[in-house]
């Protein structure tokens, strides 16, 4: 066919382009194999695991929920304007969570540096285009932390351009506090190593009228704590996505106050110009964290918790059968709350590190990560195992330390 009657060909008939009516249309391209049946991770020789050590961003954190799955798949069928599913989303993770406003980050890290940055510039587009330059600017500089509360994730709020102030007691808060300073902010999994707590905290904020943050990237469950904070006045609030809630990885929440949120919002794509340009998130994971947010919090948690507690009986009650070993279960009261299993023994009639078990661990078939090595202990939690996978990792525990028994 010439040209002309090509066009005229399929202005009669607009469907003939697709590959199924023209089979000549695809005649020449090479047969590409469906995804699905493509091992990727034995093609690329990646090593993959069954995950007996909990939600580590190294091993990749958690695994989607099948729901959060589809989430991201029916997300990539269709274009929307960013901005307009960041509010449709916001509006409803925010009456989920009992905040003003939320938006769906690129993780809990990324909602500290975007909820300050928000704070520090408001909506003022030339503030916004300046940071992390905070010099000569008119803007806040200082966030004030409990000497407690120093982890490397609060270099979060350094990217802004802030300076933290170390503090201990209510009496050094006040003290600290002048017209530089920006944020009061908490970190939840260390509370009780400081010596302020929560309430106290938001109403030194509230004296002062200094907004107050907290990261509880890790501290579901409880599902409570998704609102609790917000319900506390904190000003805003952040957490993982990709932890027990089991949404993408590569996502989290930024809860709190209107203004916040929408100053937070001025430091991220679609906007460019900003220090949030890379916290990209795209719709995928806008829909993939609001459902596992929805999902989680609908889910029956006591249902949860006590499969997670007869995955870890299995596993206990195979390892203490293997004479000099010793075993406990404790659950932390703050972060990461879940039946962690200590695993230990008497070296003297177990002959094995820690570290050994690891590797043998590791190196076996399948492959198994555990956490909390020790000279002659580790620990398991079984929350991020799949089903069945509790009954490999308590014959694989209990077969290395027996054959290391006397050896
Ligand atoms: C995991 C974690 C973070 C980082 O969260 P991302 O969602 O990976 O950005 C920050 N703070 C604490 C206490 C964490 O446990």
């Amino acid at each position: 066919m010439q040209r002309r009657e090509l066009l005229k060909f399929f202005s009669l008939f607009p469907m003939a382009g697709s590959a199924a009516l023209v089979p000549w249309a695809t005649a020449n391209a090479a047969p590409v194999p469906p995804a699905e049946k493509r091992n990727l991770f034995k093609e690329l020789g990646v090593r993959t695991f069954i995950n007996a050590a909990g939600t580590f961003t190294a091993m990749t954190g958690s695994l989607m929920h099948d729901y959060v799955v589809d989430a991201i798949q029916h997300g990539a069928t269709e274009f929307c304007m960013l901005d307009e599913l960041q509010d449709k989303v916001g509006e409803k993770i925010a009456a989920l969570v009992h905040s003003e406003a939320a938006v769906v980050t690129s993780g809990a890290f990324s909602g500290m540096t975007l909820g300050l940055a928000g704070i520090l510039t408001g909506m003022d587009q030339r503030k916004i285009e300046q940071l992390p330059h905070l010099e000569g600017t008119g803007m806040k500089s200082e966030v004030i932390i409990q000497k407690a509360h120093d982890i490397v994730y609060n270099h979060a709020l350094k990217n802004t351009g802030c300076k933290i102030i170390y503090v201990e007691t209510a009496a050094e808060v006040e003290q600290a506090i002048n017209e530089k300073t920006a944020l009061l902010h908490f970190l939840n999994i260390e509370a009780d190593k400081g010596k302020i707590q929560h309430e106290e905290w938001v109403a030194l904020g509230r004296k002062h009228n200094i907004p107050t943050a907290i990261d509880i990237a890790a501290d579901v469950p409880p599902v409570s704590n998704l609102w609790k904070f917000n319900d506390m006045g904190f000003s805003f609030v952040v957490i993982s996505g990709g932890k027990a809630m089991r949404g993408p990885q590569s996502a989290g929440l930024l809860m709190g106050k209107k203004e916040i949120i929408a100053a937070a919002r001025q430091h991220m794509p679609p906007r460019g110009f900003n220090i949030g340009r890379g916290f990209k998130v795209n719709k995928e994971e806008i829909l993939g964290m609001y459902v596992a947010l929805e999902k989680y919090i609908q889910q029956d948690h006591n249902k949860e918790w006590k499969a997670w507690e007869s995955a870890t009986a299995q596993i206990d009650a195979a390892a203490k059968t293997v004479s000099g070993v010793t075993t406990s279960i404790t659950v932390p009261t703050l972060g990461n709350v879940t039946p962690t299993l200590h695993i230990a023994w008497d070296a003297a009639k177990v002959n094995l590190t820690g570290k050994a078990l690891q590797e043998k661990l590791r190196s076996g078939n399948p492959s198994i990560e555990i956490g909390g090595v020790k000279e002659n202990s580790i620990t398991v939690t079984v929350w991020m195992l799949k089903p069945g996978q509790s009954t490999i990792v308590a014959g694989r525990i209990k077969e290395e330390l027996m054959k290391a028994v006397g050896a």
